[in-house]
């Protein structure tokens, strides 16, 4: 849903603990199922974006007016055009995947990742499972056309395959930042206006991911992806195996926003006309309906890659989503796809 006069929530006023009672707690370790490779795997999606959003608004408060400026040109550009797409054929988004591993398993194979980019590929356009989205929504699933490939050409113009190994003395990571520089045992970022830089690594607290929203630091800016939830083979563990965190956050740096709004309390919004206002986040696989703040009869759209669903429940994207993706492809990030 969408709020039309609030404009004291441009950007990020709360942040609500919208998880489970437990899920920051370090006794929430017991609730995850160890892998072969002894990674243990969460039991619910948890995102970190929002976190690490309110965070670098802190640290670096020159980041808001860009943010301001960002969501007022969104919001001009899709007044005038509600559907608006920034041309008529998909647009191709080069990907560098920075591989950061303290053990060999975490080192995941090409594989791993090209199955990743596929699955960006499937979701990114019109995937077979929108046929399980529930009758009242049938309509709203949409085509992004936008597309994925792994960067054929380095920083330095030299050919490549679009993936940097990076042997780490870390043995996980945290929404810090750290496994986007070589100073803190990670990979440094190739220039953030020509690719997509995805980090995989071993992510603690739980956490599948998290990425950073258009306008924000350069030197930080794209999505890192907990190795257990990368691509849909390897390390992959169910159920987060579909590739989908990935979807989800490829959608926050295209500046979606989770479908609740990110308050407890019904007064949220993600900026998008269609998609029902929604109380917190949905976990595992919800029965439809689940009704919250008043959107009854056909309640949460916890279908949408931007609610907290299983990757095997998240299957589409509206045309509102779409549209506010498609004026990011134009704006903000308009250096970077083809
Ligand atoms: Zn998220």
């Amino acid at each position: 849903m969408a709020s039309n006069d609030d404009t004291s929530q441009a950007d990020d006023t709360s942040q609500a603990d919208n998880q489970p009672a437990d899920s920051d707690q370090p006794a929430d370790q017991s609730a995850e199922q160890p892998t072969t490779d002894d990674q243990p795997v969460p039991d619910h999606r948890m995102c970190g974006t929002m976190e690490v959003h309110n965070r670098i608004l802190e640290e670096r408060p020159e980041c808001r007016a860009t943010r301001a400026e960002i969501s007022s040109a969104i919001e001009a550009r899709l007044s005038d055009d509600p559907s608006f797409r920034r041309t008529s054929g998909p647009t191709t988004i080069p990907v560098v995947v920075h591989v950061v591993y303290n053990s060999d398993p975490e080192n995941i194979s090409d594989d791993q990742i090209t199955s990743q980019i596929d699955a960006l590929n499937r979701d990114y356009a019109n995937n077979s499972d929108q046929s399980n989205v529930p009758d009242p929504w049938k309509s709203l699933p949409t085509d992004a056309m936008i597309q994925f490939k792994m960067a054929d050409t380095d920083p330095d113009g030299n050919a490549t395959d679009g993936i940097t190994r990076t042997k780490t003395d870390q043995t996980s990571f945290s929404t810090d930042d750290g496994v986007k520089s070589s100073a803190t045992g990670g990979a440094d970022p190739w220039p953030s206006d020509k690719y997509l830089n995805i980090w995989v690594c071993k992510l603690g607290g739980g956490l599948l991911g998290y990425a950073q929203f258009p306008g924000m630091p350069a030197d930080t800016d794209g999505v890192v992806i907990r190795n257990t939830a990368f691509g849909t083979t390897g390390s992959a563990r169910a159920p987060f195996d579909m590739g989908r965190t990935t979807v989800h956050e490829v959608g926050h740096w295209l500046d979606l926003r989770h479908i609740w709004g990110d308050t407890n309390n019904c007064s949220g919004t993600d900026f998008v006309d269609d998609t029902p206002n929604a109380q917190m986040p949905n976990f595992g696989k919800p029965t439809f309906p689940h009704v919250s703040c008043s959107n009854g009869p056909d309640g949460d759209m916890f279908v949408n890659y931007m609610d907290y669903v299983d990757d095997d429940t998240m299957i589409m994207f509206t045309a509102g989503q779409v549209a506010r993706m498609q004026a990011v492809l134009a704006g903000a990030r308009a250096s970077i796809g083809s």
